[in-house]
């Protein structure tokens, strides 16, 4: 249930709401809004009689939440959820989020050509992966720490705000000292105690729908990391298995309507591993802005035909340059 007081309800008036709900055992989660104040009652087994605390000084209205997923919900939460990285906003009414960079980190050089690349175009955040999860135990798995050395070099000399994957919870410390979002793979969408780690991080999330995961699976992902008081998630569709086989996974671009309206937070897409061909990526990107997301995250590599992972869907500079000015 939610419980909203009057948007000049005074701090007491807060504080007597949030005792009466821990009074009953359960945990009254604060939520922040521009036009009023909110507390969300999480933890009850049951439904929460209303009668409760409709009476209680400064409160307004008692609104029963009907989802399973409460905190990620437009329901205690109608206003978009705006995250900002690295002086870049995602979600709302923000513009056009462009996140860009190679599928894994390779080498130093490749690095720091990217991001001068991206910084001569004004595109502020880049990708690459440090800890890649690959199906086969023999391919390139990454280059671990010293990847993260060389974002942490490119963010220092370009400015470049740095996205990358953690994944599992060994290395998510490691991770989250070097970038500014940490990156939750489509496999590992629902690992709990990942999820609950990124939820006590200090860094924004990008958390990936899973390959075989309903938007309501998704969405209770969500939930683990901001009830773990991580408010900073941004949701990633890449596509999912379907019986089509003729891109790598089914771009299901009807979920970012369908997250905006029952999410209040942001929504990106990654045409890359959906595509898993480059030439699909900029029809996809441009599809990802018509429908209405927030931004792309997408894999781009300075000489494809040598890239250690995903070289096939990774766009080289200039094919890249093109699509931006399209989009
Ligand atoms: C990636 O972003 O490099 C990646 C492995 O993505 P996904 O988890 O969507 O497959
Ligand atoms: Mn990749």
């Amino acid at each position: 249930m939610l419980i909203v007081l009057n948007a000049d309800a005074s701090a007491q008036e807060i504080q007597t709401v949030v005792d009466a709900v821990r009074s009953h055992g359960w945990d009254p989660k604060p939520m922040p809004g521009a036009s009023r104040t909110a507390i969300c009652v999480l933890g009850n087994k049951g439904p929460v009689d209303p009668d409760l605390f409709a009476s209680m000084p400064g409160v307004v209205q008692c609104i029963p939440v009907t989802k399973p997923y409460k905190l990620v919900s437009r329901e205690t939460h109608p206003d978009d959820s705006v995250v900002e990285v690295n002086g870049v906003p995602i979600g709302g009414k923000s513009a056009f989020a462009v996140i860009a960079g190679p599928c894994a980190v390779e080498s130093r050089q490749q690095i720091l050509d990217t991001a001068a690349f991206l910084k001569g175009h004004g595109v502020r955040l880049m990708r690459g992966g440090a800890f890649k999860p690959r199906t086969s135990p023999y391919a390139f798995q990454g280059l671990g720490e010293q990847a993260l050395q060389w974002l942490a070099e490119a963010r220092q000399q370009y400015g470049v705000g740095i996205v990358t994957e953690a994944t599992d919870h060994e290395n998510i410390a490691m991770v989250e000292q070097y970038v500014d979002v940490v990156q939750i793979g489509a496999r590992n969408m629902q690992n709990f105690s990942l999820l609950r780690r990124a939820g006590a991080s200090p860094k924004a999330v990008l958390l990936k729908r899973g390959m075989a995961a309903t938007i309501d699976e998704w969405l209770m992902a969500a939930e683990y990391i901001l009830n773990g008081g991580n408010r900073r998630v941004i949701l990633c569709e890449r596509g999912v298995r379907t019986f089509s086989d003729h891109t790598r996974n089914t771009l299901d671009l009807s979920s970012v309507p369908v997250v905006k309206k029952m999410s209040h937070l942001p929504i990106i897409v990654d045409p890359s591993h959906a595509a898993g061909v480059r030439e699909f990526v900029p029809p996809l990107s441009y599809g990802s802005r018509a429908v209405g997301a927030h931004g792309i995250i997408v894999e781009i590599h300075p000489d494809p035909a040598k890239a250690l992972s995903d070289g096939a869907q990774s766009l080289p500079f200039d094919q890249f340059r093109e699509m931006l000015k399209r989009l």
